[in-house]
């Protein structure tokens, strides 16, 4: 008997539910359409590119398994986006389209900074190093004020943190647009907060930020350390959008227990819901967030690959360096008339370029990677690299992972953010905390220095 590709669906999901954390199939698959049963795949649709790749890695294979249990034969689910859905803006899948032509501008609340039109779900490339903040991101969007709240994202600059706290905004909107959207920088509150007290003009400010509110937007909340008088005003702006359920998103450039000076009780409030880093992307995905780039901004001039993996190889530290990299390039090779080759590019961004150690013409030593890294070290301390990456804390590991971090530190100049992650998913004060405690011990105990040493030179010379 063939079942239909409702009731499949609808089979698949009540298996599901059993193995899935309820938030994942209310946020992820709950509102997947079932399109079609045919050959072994059901195929659903999703509202956009970021949901199927997310549904896709985090879910493809177990909802496949359930399906074959489920329909007693080997059928693949796979994700898509209809292609009526595709004509539409993003992630307005699950409400009726509205009346006419929506062309109400967006509902911002006073005093709200404008958002920049760019900062989408639909341009943001995910990859490794951000997919938790990105589905954080996208859960809140889809059901403001009720999954994550507050969300906190954090990480180093230039890493997508307001592209993606804006990216909330504008699906919220989207999806209702008579949302009233409040972001500010953090400084600009205390600018208001400041200009409040001194005008008496608190009690409008209290009504704009405190009632006039559904979706607010607080960036780089780490500016609020050490200005108590604003502290307090936040703590009341918050308890009080908090208790009506409005969504709350902030970020930061530290965790929240890393502000020594933020009060406790914010220090507290902004670890209530969820809390999730973005860090520095891969090799690949600056690859991959170059080739968007190239696709949205710069159509009428096509990069080739080669070139485009070259920056990507080149330019690491940052996204915004990554996008500054193809403007600078573009605009160099226009003022010259000249063809886009790796030439060009290694001309055009000599000054962002680690330069080479010996003559220009030879290619740079390349950096180990981090695996090689672990690799030398626990073949040296007689531990598994698996074990350096795990979160187990016995002693007999913790050395060796300390003295592995400090290398990624020392020889690898790689960031926190970015060592803690390569150490299965540390955040970066542990990794602080064993730069330092391997540099303390370097300076008192000969044996051990040189041990390190002998790593080191295993790493940078071989
Ligand atoms: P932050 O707030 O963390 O300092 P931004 O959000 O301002 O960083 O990002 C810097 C620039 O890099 C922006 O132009 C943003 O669009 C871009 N960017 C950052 N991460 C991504 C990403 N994953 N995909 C696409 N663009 C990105
Ligand atoms: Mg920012």
């Amino acid at each position: 008997m063939q079942v239909s590709a409702k009731d499949a669906w609808k089979r698949i999901l009540d298996e599901a539910r059993r193995e899935l954390p309820e938030q994942a199939v209310i946020t992820w698959l709950a509102p997947a359409e079932p399109l079609s049963l045919a050959d072994g795949c059901l195929a659903l649709g999703v509202p956009d590119e970021f949901a199927v790749k997310w549904n896709e890695a985090k879910h493809g294979l177990i909802l496949s398994r359930i399906a074959g249990q489920v329909l007693g034969q080997k059928t693949e689910v796979a994700f898509r986006v209809p292609e009526d859905r595709r004509q539409r803006p993003q992630i307005d899948f699950f409400v009726a389209p509205p009346p006419e032509a929506q062309t109400t501008p967006l509902r911002v609340a006073q005093s709200s900074l404008p958002l920049n039109e760019r900062y989408t779900f639909d341009s943001f490339v995910i990859g490794k190093s951000n997919e938790l903040g990105a589905a954080a991101a996208y859960a809140v969007a889809e059901a403001p004020g009720k999954t994550y709240n507050p969300l906190f994202i954090y990480g180093g600059t230039g890493l997508g943190k307001t592209h993606l706290m804006q990216a909330i905004a504008h699906a919220v909107i989207r999806r209702n647009p008579g949302t009233r959207v409040l972001y500010v920088g953090a400084e600009h509150f205390i600018n208001e907060v400041i200009e409040g007290i001194h005008n008496r003009t608190m009690p409008d400010l209290r009504r704009r930020y405190r009632t006039d509110v559904d979706l607010f937007l607080v960036d780089d909340v780490h500016f609020l350390e050490g200005k108590e008088a604003t502290q307090e005003e936040f703590f009341h702006t918050f308890n009080a959008l908090y208790e009506s359920q409005k969504q709350i998103v902030l970020t930061s450039d530290r965790p929240p227990k890393e502000m020594p000076g933020l009060e406790d009780r914010l220090v507290s409030r902004f670890g209530w819901g969820m809390v999730a880093d973005v860090g520095l992307p891969d090799l690949e995905h600056r690859i991959a967030i170059l080739r968007k780039k190239q696709e949205q901004d710069h159509l009428e001039t096509t990069i080739p690959d080669e070139v485009l993996t070259f920056i990507a190889e080149h330019v690491y530290s940052n996204v915004r360096e990554l996008e500054g990299s193809i403007i600078k390039l573009l605009l160099y090779a226009s003022l010259r008339h000249r063809e886009i080759t790796v030439e060009l590019a290694r001309e055009a961004l000599a000054d962002r370029i680690r330069p080479s150690q010996s003559g220009a013409e030879e290619r740079p030593k390349a950096l180990p990677s981090i695996d090689k890294v672990q690799d030398v070290v626990a073949r040296r301390w007689g531990v598994t690299p698996e074990g350096l990456r795990s979160k187990a804390r016995i002693k007999s590991l913790t050395v060796p992972r300390q003295i592995a971090m400090y290398l990624a530190r020392e020889v690898l100049n790689m960031q926190l953010v970015e060592i803690g992650q390569a150490f299965g998913g540390r955040d970066h004060s542990t990794v602080i905390h064993s730069v330092d405690k391997v540099q303390r011990q370097l300076a008192k105990d000969r044996g051990f220095r040189e041990r390190v040493d002998s790593a080191k030179t295993e790493l940078t010379t071989s």
